[in-house]
């Protein structure tokens, strides 16, 4: 390298200084996200181990900065950790360095120019397995960036491992050289800092996407309940009737209301209610197709969306939803079972017809939960009316409907 040893020097310096200040603003940004912190730390490190190189008298010099550099690197690989929310491991993070203090006490060790090199080279292989091992276990990162850096980490450990048993086994005796002069060693360093840059903006990278990701999700389900909110729902309402009037598929809603959830409150208290819209919500969920969408429509009344169902199929999801419902025996005192029920309206859209919207969708399931409940509860109904001979028993007899 024609670069003088004090300009590389400095230009390395320039690069680690950057990298540290930029991670550390962008922790500051989100403090939450903890990768940034770990990356300004371990540039910090690396910068205090070129310093450390370069102006430390011959014997603090060469105990200190690989100490560092070895340090700085477990600290990239408890950033890698953090993507999947694991905490930091001490013991691991410094086993390289406990390593190397120990060997650094022999004077035959530290008289051995290769032998400090090769066993530095080594030991730094222990954290760049351990990142990548992070980066492989990291599925859900975007599969570029996993590759990209699952790429250059095992590039540097297969390098590492072959420059590593080079110096130890073949390179020539030698106590002591300024770092400058040691064969490939500017190289070496500036790989390193490579690396740390590259990883640094990377494993960002995919905390911010991780992040985005979880915003989201955040922003689609309703906090109590777990199942979609209002929003999604609405979102799932219009791509699927979009959907349904470009193929000319049926698409059914089922509107379901737990029944007379205001008196569930008045005996076991707003705590226990939710508990019991968590649970009704998880049964809807499991008693309904992978394919239909449940979400909280507002307070104990959910949706569910059924793409590509006819009223038939739609009725009896429907009513698979009451019975599993039924079944589960939640108690309530409140009600003539003795149990929590609920009452659902089935409508379904032609979307060939002109006045079909999303809107009178619901309005249809919204007019048959209507009807389930004037009926009695604890029943299905539907638009088309399939469920009228139900209704005409409860009118019959007006005391047993609420
Ligand atoms: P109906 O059979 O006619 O549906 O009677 P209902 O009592 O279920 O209906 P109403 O609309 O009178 O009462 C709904 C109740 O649902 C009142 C409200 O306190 C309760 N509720 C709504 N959202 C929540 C919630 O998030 N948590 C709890 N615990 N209760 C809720
Ligand atoms: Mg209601
Ligand atoms: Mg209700």
């Amino acid at each position: 390298m024609a670069l003088d040893p004090r300009t590389l020097l400095s230009t390395m310096l320039f690069v680690v200084l950057l990298t540290a200040v930029a991670c550390f603003l962008a922790w500051l940004q989100d403090r939450k996200q903890t990768v940034p912190m770990w990356m300004a730390l371990a540039a910090v490190l690396l910068g205090l181990a070129l310093v450390g190189r370069m102006l430390a008298a011959f014997l603090p010099g060469i105990i200190l900065s690989p100490s560092l550099l070895l340090t700085s690197f477990g600290l990239i690989w408890t950033a890698g950790r953090c993507l999947r929310d694991l905490p930091p491991r001490p013991l691991a993070i410094f086993l390289p360095v406990i390593v190397w203090l120990t060997l650094c006490c022999f004077p035959w060790f530290r008289d051995e120019q290769n032998l400090r090199l090769g066993s530095g080279l080594l030991l730094l292989v222990l954290p760049f397995s351990l990142l990548a091992r992070e980066l492989w276990l990291k599925a859900d990162a975007p599969p570029l960036m996993r590759w990209l850096l699952l790429a250059i980490v095992g590039f540097q450990i297969i390098y590492m491992l072959q420059a590593g048993v080079r110096a130890l086994l073949f390179w020539p005796h030698v106590v002591y050289m300024p770092f400058q002069q040691i064969p490939g060693f500017s190289r070496m360093m500036l790989d390193i800092i490579a690396v740390m840059v590259v990883l640094s903006f990377g494993l960002m990278t995919i905390e911010k996407d991780q992040s985005a990701r979880r915003y989201q999700d955040a922003a689609r389900h309703d906090f109590l309940t777990g199942v979609g909110n209002r929003h999604d729902f609405e979102v799932n309402l219009h791509r699927h009737f979009r959907r349904a009037q470009m193929s000319k598929e049926k698409l059914s809603l089922i509107m379901v209301d737990a029944d007379g959830f205001k008196a569930y409150n008045d005996l076991y208290g707003h705590r226990a209610g939710d508990q019991c819209l968590r649970l009704l919500a998880r049964s809807l969920v499991h008693f309904c197709r992978p394919t239909d969408l449940v979400s909280r429509y507002g307070g104990e009344e959910f949706a569910v969306l059924l793409p590509d169902t006819d009223a038939d199929r739609a009725f009896g999801v429907a009513e698979r939803l009451r019975q599993g419902v039924y079944e589960r025996r939640i108690k309530h005192a409140g009600r003539p079972e003795g149990r929590l029920t609920i009452s659902l309206g089935v409508a379904t859209l032609l979307p060939e017809r002109r006045e079909a919207t999303p809107d009178a969708l619901v309005e249809a399931a919204d007019g048959a939960l209507y009807c389930a409940k004037r009926a009695g509860r604890n029943r299905v109904c539907s638009e088309t009316g399939r469920n009228e001979r139900q209704w005409e028993a409860a009118e019959a007899s007006p005391q047993e409907a609420e």
